[in-house]
């Protein structure tokens, strides 16, 4: 009953030839939801475009002195319906703590916008056997900031660190284990909402790779990364949700 959800975030990747082939190539879809993430410059580029378009994060503040950041209403001028919130790259290389992302999406749905949440684990993390203490941990912050009403206006990315860029995907099973527990969590706050929320999986997923996790029941579609580069590659993802 959960309409599929595929997301490209295109990292700091793109130009506006890209951002061109997608506009005139990328088709909808009426059986998947799609959304492209660019880096912000491009968002509005994207206005005429099948498919919704995020952003890759924005600032927790509404404005000011702010050097360098972005705000939750300019992005939703842009045309944003989505905000990418916590990526692994930004709570490793940028600093973004449990709290600061929580407050991002407490901020992100206040304005209108769904969060795309990301959590996941480092490797060592998997490896001591602590997967579940530690997304517990991620989604708990989240709802000690907004209350258990994020699970209705929010989609999840389960992203394993160690399976990002590395062309190390997580198994369908390792995958499915995760989202089920995920989603087991989201109940306690609301059982309904738990039960509707689109939970993504990402982490190099390809072309090849996406059908046999779509396949899984908790896993909603993906959030790609290198793959959202090739508009083939992610047809051929989108389709395969
Ligand atoms: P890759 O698909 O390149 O592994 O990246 C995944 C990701 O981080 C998407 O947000």
């Amino acid at each position: 009953q959960r309409k599929p959800f595929v997301a490209g975030n295109w990292k700091m990747n793109g130009s506006d030839e890209l951002v061109e082939a997608f506009s005139s190539k990328l088709a909808s879809n009426q059986a998947v939801d799609i959304v492209i993430c660019p880096p912000a410059v491009y968002l509005s580029k994207f206005s005429q475009a099948a498919f919704a378009i995020g952003a890759q994060n924005v600032s927790e503040f509404a404005s000011g002195a702010h050097t360098g950041e972005v705000s939750l209403s300019m992005i939703a001028e842009a045309g944003c319906k989505y905000v990418i919130l916590g990526h692994s790259e930004r709570r490793e290389a940028y600093y973004e703590s449990n709290e600061v992302v929580a407050r991002k999406v407490k901020a992100a749905i206040a304005a209108g916008l769904t969060p795309i949440l990301c959590i996941g684990e480092p490797l060592e993390v998997r490896e001591s056997g602590q997967v579940f203490d530690f997304v517990k941990a991620q989604l708990d912050a989240v709802a000690h900031e907004c209350g258990a009403h994020y699970v209705k206006n929010s989609v999840i990315a389960y992203e394993p660190i160690w399976a990002i860029g590395t062309g190390k995907t997580a198994s369908p099973e390792q995958a499915q284990e995760v989202h089920a527990f995920i989603r087991k969590e989201l109940a306690a706050l609301d059982v309904s909402a738990a039960a509707s929320v689109r939970i993504l999986y990402g982490g190099s997923v390809n072309a090849a790779n996406a059908k046999e996790l779509f396949a899984k029941i908790d896993i909603d579609g993906g959030l790609i990364g290198g793959a959202s580069l090739k508009v083939e590659d992610f047809t051929t993802i989108c389709q395969a949700a």
